[in-house]
């Protein structure tokens, strides 16, 4: 059976955050249904356009997707920088073949009329993506990954890509020459899962880029009373591993506590040296 459908009335929004200029969502839902919980899904709920957590990982693609690009890109696509995708959906849903196949049409849309797209994903990116006649070879590919344990994303991304696939998929579009990025976030505190930052940064440090951030809307991190020593450390390592590597950096804002900057020393040199 065929994924549910909706109509929208408008596809591309003006997002309101800095790196990401304009951005899309063309599904409702996300089929990944991560526990942290989902941030989107949250606010979907909140809104009253999504009734459950069952609902929302049984995805509604948006069907009129590609028509709308074609009213919309002739007017704007010479405002847009780059068009993030997505921060309500996933583009690349684990084994969701109607969302993917969307997806790599919206970006052939785009990428016709030169505008740039930012992706991120807990999927698997297609391999059809070096072919750069058809994808712009200025895109940029991310993807989500805050542990290594299969037992953690069983519990917290439970339908999500292996984290081997996702990270095997995205080095093939590396060694294609193309450029990409990881999303450390929400990254988790030792009450959640006991990890090693070295061992993990050490399996992307292939990337071009890496944002890191704490994990939000939950009680389990600030149950670790140890948090904000533990973040600005972790924020540390980090920048650490980016500069030696020649790795761009961002720490999400929030991440590093202003408290513990007035006397940790690790954390003044990540505020210091090591903002994007
Ligand atoms: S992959 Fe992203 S959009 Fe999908 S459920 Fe997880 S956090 Fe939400």
């Amino acid at each position: 059976m065929g994924l549910r459908t909706i109509t929208r009335k408008t596809l591309l929004y003006k997002s309101g955050v800095e790196y990401a200029d304009y951005a899309l969502n063309h599904a409702e839902g996300c089929a990944h249904g991560c526990t942290y919980p989902c941030y989107a899904m949250m606010m979907k709920k909140r809104c009253g356009v999504v009734s459950s957590y069952e609902d929302w990982v049984q995805p509604k693609i948006v069907e009129n997707a590609l028509e709308l690009l074609d009213k919309e890109l002739p007017r704007l696509k010479n405002k847009i920088k780059q068009v993030f995708m997505c921060f309500a959906t996933d583009p690349f849903m684990y084994r969701v073949e109607e969302i993917n196949q969307l997806t790599l049409q919206i970006l052939q849309r785009l990428n016709k009329d030169k505008v740039k797209a930012i992706l991120i994903t807990k999927g698997v990116y297609s391999d059809q993506l070096v072919d750069t006649q058809l994808y712009n070879e200025r895109n940029e590919y991310g993807i989500s990954l805050v542990s290594l344990s299969e037992a953690f994303r069983e519990k917290y991304e439970p339908f999500s890509a292996p984290y081997k696939k996702r990270i095997e998929a995205l080095k093939k579009l590396h060694d294609a020459g193309l450029k990409t990025w990881v999303s450390i976030e929400p990254y988790p505190t030792p009450n959640i899962i006991r990890q090693d930052i070295q061992e993990f940064l050490e399996s992307i440090s292939f990337v071009d880029k890496i944002v890191f951030g704490k994990w939000n809307y939950s009680r389990l991190t600030t149950a670790y009373i140890h948090n904000k020593e533990f973040y600005n450390s972790m924020a540390y390592e980090v920048a650490s591993f980016c500069e030696r590597r020649v790795i761009k950096v961002h720490i999400k804002e929030g991440t590093i506590s202003p408290l513990y900057l007035s006397t940790g020393q690790s954390a003044e040199r990540v505020t210091l040296g090591n903002y994007m």
